[in-house]
């Protein structure tokens, strides 16, 4: 009998998963269960809508996704529409792959006032994502504080500056277009703890910073180390070294009359979210680093800004019956084993870190582990699980109605961009009930 496999969550560690077993077992079944109606996970939800050609790789994903040993079944929920066990009990494998989706907490004082949002809320608002798109943050402001050093706290900053004509042929979410075209926003800070050579940019993100319309990167050149001091591998040593000299680039522009910009602030440790219950501004502390860790001055200093977005990081939520690991935020795991027959990969199994890319050894990982812990298939996969959604009045949403909904999509995108994004469950789905929906703005 085929072993079958049940993958939850159809983000790229669950399709590298697929593609690594299906090459690994000529017989495998493998089906995916995936919360939301769309596929691709924060390739959608998560990568710049200004990067459109990242999103590329969803293409080979989709070539998995119609082999014939595939099944597909998004819009269910581990957790609300299947438990654990459930899913256990029809597959002799089962692979989280659900990702790590919520912020990990700021944790100083006033980090809950009113205006300080964490950048998986903020991204997945400005990319459409069901669970965010009514978050609607408050951008009435000239400055914003952006806190993290890595290339999503760029990508946020990024997108807050960008002209409409710049942001026309993304896939920004018409709502937040609006809200951040019209904001009267000047000024971002770019916030991280430690020095420029610490920062996690990748070089490419860090230069497009110096390629905007209308904003310049204000860089403090006393901030800029000659070079870069700790031990590390050639490689590593490359690439901060690359940042370290487009950080100095920038730092040696003359201003100029560009009437936005973004303050690269190194070396600043917020303390305090300031304001009576709404961010009027962040207290921060002055950092020395000291064998690559921030240590606290005693110097402190404040920024005025009337939002802020912190991107320090990314874990999971409880799952179903799944044994979490609360320090990390990660499901409990062994190199991905979890438990018998159930396995995980990707920012599941090792937090949020590393490219799409680095989500491709974990699935060659679970599908080795799958190989040598099951021999032969003894439970029913698909025809199981399709008996109990009929059961529990559950609307899977097939591969083909996914491209339904993208080819809906894509018709009612505006000149230049590759799509307008329905943004709530009931406008996807109401697309597969009638051929005639239009996509609107909203
Ligand atoms: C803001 C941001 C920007 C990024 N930009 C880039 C970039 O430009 N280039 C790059 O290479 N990498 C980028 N990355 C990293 C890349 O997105 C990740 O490496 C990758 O998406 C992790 O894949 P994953 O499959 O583990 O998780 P995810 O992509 O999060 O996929 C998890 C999937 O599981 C589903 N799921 C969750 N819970 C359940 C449940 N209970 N039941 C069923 N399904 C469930 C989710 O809906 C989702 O589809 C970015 C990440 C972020 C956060």
């Amino acid at each position: 009998m085929p072993v079958q496999v049940a993958i939850v969550g159809a983000g790229p560690s669950g399709f590298y998963a697929a593609a690594a077993l299906l090459r690994a077992d000529a017989a495998c079944h493998v089906d995916f269960i995936e919360a939301l109606p769309t596929p691709f996970g924060l390739i959608r939800g998560g990568v710049a809508p200004d990067h459109q050609s990242t999103k590329g790789v969803s293409r080979a994903f989709a070539r998995t996704a119609q082999e014939p040993r595939v099944g597909y079944y998004g819009n269910v929920v581990l957790g609300r529409d299947v438990s654990l066990d459930e899913l256990r009990g029809f597959y002799d494998a089962v692979v989280l792959a659900t990702g790590a989706p919520l912020d990990r907490p700021l944790g100083i004082p006033g980090s809950d006032a009113t205006g300080v949002y964490g950048a998986a809320a903020f991204v997945g608002w400005y990319n459409g994502h069901p669970d965010f798109c009514d978050l609607n943050p408050d951008l009435n402001t000239s400055a914003v504080a952006v806190i993290g050093n890595g290339n999503v706290a760029i990508d946020v900053a990024r997108v807050l500056v960008k002209t409409p004509a710049e942001m026309a042929a993304t896939d920004l979410a018409d709502h937040a277009a609006k809200a951040i075209h019209q904001a009267p926003i000047e000024d971002v800070y770019l916030i991280g703890r430690r020095g420029p050579a610490e920062a996690k940019f990748t070089n490419k993100e860090l230069t497009e910073m110096g390629d905007l319309a209308a904003c310049a990167p204000m860089v403090d050149p006393a901030q800029i180390p000659a070079q870069v001091d700790d031990e590390m591998s050639d490689r590593d040593r490359r690439l901060r070294e690359k940042n370290l000299a487009t950080l100095r680039g920038f730092a040696e522009r003359p201003p100029g009359e560009k009437p936005k910009r973004v303050h690269f602030l190194f070396c600043a440790k917020p303390v305090e979210v300031l304001g009576d219950g709404r961010v009027s501004g962040l207290r921060l502390e002055r950092t020395r680093v000291d064998s690559g860790r921030a240590v606290g001055t005693g110097e402190f200093f404040e920024i005025p800004c009337g939002a802020v977005i912190s991107a320090i990081g990314y874990r999971m939520p409880p799952l179903a019956d799944v044994p979490v690991d609360e320090a990390k935020g990660v499901v409990t795991n062994r190199d991905g084993r979890v438990a018998p027959g159930l396995y995980a990969v990707g920012w599941a199994k090792r937090g949020p870190v590393g490219v799409i890319g680095t989500n491709k050894a974990d699935g060659d990982t679970a599908a080795r582990q799958i190989g040598e812990d099951i021999a032969e298939g003894a439970r029913p996969g698909s025809p199981a699980l399709e008996a109990l959604l009929v059961e529990r009045g559950v609307r899977p949403v097939s591969f083909a109605d996914w491209q339904r909904i993208e080819a809906a999509e894509g018709a009612a995108a505006p000149a230049g961009a590759p799509r307008r994004k329905l943004i709530r469950i009931k406008d996807m789905l109401a697309v597969l009930e009638d051929s005639e929906v239009k996509v609107t703005e909203s």
